[in-house]
């Protein structure tokens, strides 16, 4: 069966034929672990887990690589400018940027799991390999495509005749994107920092061919990239916000350094919105998964309502949104369990049509249309549940767990967040007077490693 993707260079769907037979390896941009993650960054981290199970459904054999930003992420990263936010939040939380990275790709790696995420292969940190950006630089230098000023390397747009084209930037739009004071010692406006001069820093700081310093965001992901999958794999993932610059220069770098095309196809997951503008941190409009949880809706619930959107289009989160995909996902685990003791029957052409609808290009919503059409169908239930089962390999809503009963009482949600933050941290005095305080309100609390889950009894 083919399988059909929107490949962002050249804003089309396109077959996938992956360089190895029935072998997909795929990069995903990952976090950077500086912050929590909010549930717009899950959104995107859940499209690409949906695009391995997919694939995997369909028979291939999928290798993930997820990098961890844990250096070179500036405040201002459109325009090079700016503190690393690594530095800033070591700042803020009197950390050391280490444990701040740590603490982060814990929080990252709990919240993704809450709304199963599978794990990537791997996780590489960008710190691991600053002596893999090192040589990629100084290739780029010898064969004219970098040059360094004071210790600090530009690459140079220029040398590159198609950059631009994944974003359909040309030049003169990249020159009046820039706003401000422009760095003078860059030949181009556009010009991005590839290895940066240390300066006033003192902390994440190596040493290099130009002196002390530290490397850009772009580079880490050629060289991350191009070190765990190959010079040449098979599919990009990221946000859309990725696109430019942070994909156009990852390009720039690794066709430049390697003389031909890395990535077969670009992938980008659009934004999620809260009260129409793009959920971001900076602008403090935002939830954690965590947040939801405390407030009684299963964290799955999210996932729910993030596959009756297509990948590619914006999704608004509302409280109604939520509320209502929470209760279709308790009615479909308690239909399932219903039917689960049924007897079996023909499954017609069900499963048939859920490869096709995310064979085509991760049509999810279709698949969802799918669920609703076959639980309303008269297929006999035994074969209604094995089809559910099945598809919850793609899904992953976790169908077969036991349906929860009954809703919060008025309180209990206070109480779940005070608790989670106990637990966070690590308070178990508190936690343990807050879950008898739970179980006189009739809400039973368990501690899974996923966070607590809670049930009224
Ligand atoms: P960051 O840790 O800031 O690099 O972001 C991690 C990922 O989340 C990136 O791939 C972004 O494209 C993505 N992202 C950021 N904001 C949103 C949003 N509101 N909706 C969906 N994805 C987002
Ligand atoms: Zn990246």
């Amino acid at each position: 069966m083919t399988v059909r993707l929107f490949n962002t260079l050249g804003r089309k769907k396109e077959e996938l034929k992956p360089l190895e037979p029935r072998k997909v390896r795929i990069y995903s941009c990952g976090p950077t672990v500086y912050r929590y993650v909010h549930i717009g960054n899950l959104r995107t981290f859940m499209f690409a887990d949906l695009l391995c199970r997919s694939l995997e459904y369909l028979g291939y054999d999928v290798t993930q690589v997820m990098n961890i930003t844990d250096v070179g992420h500036l405040v201002d990263d459109s325009l090079d400018r700016g503190e690393d936010k690594m530095l800033v939040a070591a700042r803020l939380e009197n950390k050391s940027p280490e444990e701040i990275a740590t603490a982060y790709t814990q929080a990252f790696l709990d919240d993704a799991a809450k709304v199963n995420i599978r794990r990537a292969s791997r996780y590489p940190k960008a710190t691991e390999f600053i002596p893999q950006m090192i040589a990629i630089i100084e290739a780029l230098i010898e064969k004219g495509h970098a040059y360094e000023v004071d210790g600090t390397v530009y690459y140079d747009i220029s040398s590159f005749p198609t950059y631009g084209h994944l974003s359909r930037n040309t030049t003169d739009q990249l020159l009046s994107g820039v706003r401000g004071e422009v760095d003078p010692r860059k030949r181009h406006p556009g010009d991005f920092t590839l290895w940066k001069s240390a300066g006033e820093h003192r902390l994440q700081v190596w040493e290099s061919p130009w002196g002390p310093g530290f490397p850009g965001w772009h580079i880490e992901c050629s060289a991350m990239s191009i070190a765990l999958l190959g010079d040449r794999f098979d599919i990009h993932t990221g946000g859309s916000d990725n696109v430019f610059p942070h994909h156009e220069a990852e390009i720039a770098q690794s066709e430049a350094y390697t003389g031909h095309q890395v990535v077969g196809l670009w992938m980008h997951a659009d934004h999620l919105l809260l009260s129409g503008t793009r959920m971001a941190k900076s602008s403090g409009n935002f939830f954690r998964i965590t947040e939801l949880e405390a407030q009684g809706f299963d964290p799955l619930a999210f996932r729910f309502l993030a596959l009756q959107a297509k990948y590619r289009t914006k999704l608004n989160f509302s409280a109604e949104g939520i509320a209502g995909a929470n209760h279709a996902l308790r009615q479909l685990r308690a239909r399932l369990s219903e039917w689960s003791s049924g007897r079996d029957g023909d499954r017609r052409d069900f499963d048939q049509r859920f490869r096709n609808a995310i064979a085509d290009d991760l049509d999810l919503p279709a698949a969802m249309a799918l669920v609703a059409e076959l639980t309303r169908s008269d297929v006999a239930p035994g074969a209604k549940a094995a089809l559910l089962r099945d598809w919850d390999r793609v899904l992953g809503l976790d169908l077969d767990q036991a349906p929860v009963e009954g809703t919060l009482p008025a309180g209990a949600a206070e109480l779940l967040e005070a608790r989670r933050s106990a637990r966070e941290a690590k308070d178990f005095a508190a936690s343990d007077r807050l879950r008898s305080e739970l179980e006189q309100l009739g809400v039973m609390v368990t501690d899974t490693p996923g966070g607590q889950r809670w049930r009224v009894a």
